[in-house]
């Protein structure tokens, strides 16, 4: 056990980390492994996850179901392309997703990203209309508080102002960015703006429930079901984007599921594998599919990404899967529910604080103004609590095997930094 393991020290002059002013950032913390809800560091501390890993880790670490299915299949084939091969995960998974997905959501096409599944939706919706040979629909319409990805297409969805991109504002195309039809106003005005433009609208792209990345800025079912009205009026697609929301976050397995509303495409990444590999998928609905059902190759949608499907992640979306059959998610994030009602309550007095909110495992604890992350991230750490605040807000969103305890620890610890506590 060291404090810096050589690992660490020989490789920084050379790894370039994420959403990291490389030379100002202080070193990241060196993992030696991880458990349930917990992280181990190379010197010995054990920290408390509060993110679950970028919301993945939804079942926690090393879950023995996972882990188990995983193996296995390394034992039978690790990887194989997908062009003209097929294998029993992904096949297996893909008929899984279409009957759990309301609807007509029947139609998987798998990728290794969260950003790439949100490309091949855009794709899906673009060439859905230059198949049915309807020109000039171009654009698309997402919102205020929306985050879709990294990727240069996803990052024209993007909030311009608050998201990740302002810097790149000019130099790629522009969306028509609205704001969530919340109330009568907001759906006349989104009504009206599509009316002008749904000529040139492939489709309308939407985080459902809450709003990641962007804030974790909740909104209400009402909105899902304004969204499907408009998009229904002014005949162009919907899009629910639940690289987040999905699989049990908000309470209900899937929000496109738990709200009645149903998009013509879904986008699924992060808790698909629990946590342990990287899997995504968008998943059309028929009338989509059936635009590139044709005698002709040439509406055929020409996408492949080269580890697609990639059989160790579909075994381990199988097993999560598994364990999601159980049901015994919906009681531990109605569990966690209350305990972060309940834990985050005191912030509300906290200095700079304007909102405490909680929608199944997501809690927020919202500022004034951004907050200083690594000073906080610090103090979290020194707690227990491996926690990073985005922006104005601080969140928990934990795997959904967190203990009580642990759960009390995130929680006392936010409002411990927060200098909340008595
Ligand atoms: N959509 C949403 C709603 C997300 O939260 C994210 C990632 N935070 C993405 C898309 C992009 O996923 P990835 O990071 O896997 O590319």
């Amino acid at each position: 056990m060291t404090d810096r393991p050589e690992w660490l020290a020989q490789g920084s002059a050379h790894v370039w980390r994420p959403y990291c002013q490389m030379k100002t950032a202080p070193p990241p913390l060196a993992v030696a492994r991880t458990q349930g809800a917990r992280i181990v560091l190379e010197d010995g501390r054990e920290l408390v996850d509060g993110i679950a890993s970028w919301w993945t880790a939804c079942h926690g670490y090393n879950h023995p179901h996972i882990r188990q299915a995983v193996q296995a299949q390394l034992e039978r084939a690790p990887h194989v392309m997908f062009g003209g091969l097929a294998h029993e995960p992904a096949y297996r998974l893909a008929a899984r997703l279409a009957a759990l997905l309301p609807g007509d959501l029947d139609h998987v096409f798998f990728a290794e990203s969260g950003s790439v599944s949100v490309e091949i939706a855009m794709k899906m919706a673009l060439q859905y209309w230059i198949n049915l040979g309807i020109g000039g629909r171009t654009r698309f319409v997402a919102f205020s508080g929306g985050y879709h990805g990294d990727t240069l297409a996803t990052m024209t969805v993007c909030d311009p102002e608050e998201g990740m991109h302002a810097l790149f504002a000019g130099v790629l195309p522009a969306q028509i960015i609205a704001a969530l039809p919340v109330d009568d106003a907001a759906e006349a005005a989104l009504d009206a703006l599509l009316a002008a433009h749904a000529h040139e609208i492939a489709a309308i792209l939407v985080e459902p429930r809450i709003q990641g990345a962007g804030g974790m800025i909740f909104h209400d079912d009402d909105v899902l079901r304004r969204l499907r009205h408009l998009a229904d009026k002014h005949e162009v697609l919907l899009i629910f984007d639940e690289i987040f929301v999905g699989f049990g976050r908000t309470g209900d397995l899937f929000a496109c599921e738990g709200s009645g509303v149903t998009p013509d495409i879904v986008t699924l990444s992060k808790a698909l594998t629990g946590g342990t590999l990287p899997l995504s998928a968008a998943v059309a609905c028929g009338r989509v599919f059936e635009a590139f059902w044709s005698d002709d190759a040439g509406a055929a949608l020409m996408h492949g990404p080269t580890y697609m499907a990639n059989p160790l992640a579909c075994a381990a979306a199988n097993a999560s899967l598994d364990l999601f059959e159980t049901g015994a998610w919906k009681a531990e994030v109605a569990r966690i529910e209350l305990g972060l009602r309940e834990g985050l309550a005191p912030c509300r007095q906290a200095p700079g604080v304007v909102d405490v909110r909680v929608r199944g495992a997501v809690g927020v604890v919202e500022f004034d103004k951004a907050v200083d992350v690594g000073a906080l991230c610090a103090a979290f750490v020194a707690l227990g609590a491996w926690i990073r605040p985005m922006g104005k807000v601080v969140y928990l969103a934990p795997p959904f095997v967190v203990s009580d305890a642990e759960l009390g620890l995130l929680t006392g610890a936010i409002a411990t930094a927060l200098g909340a506590k008595p």
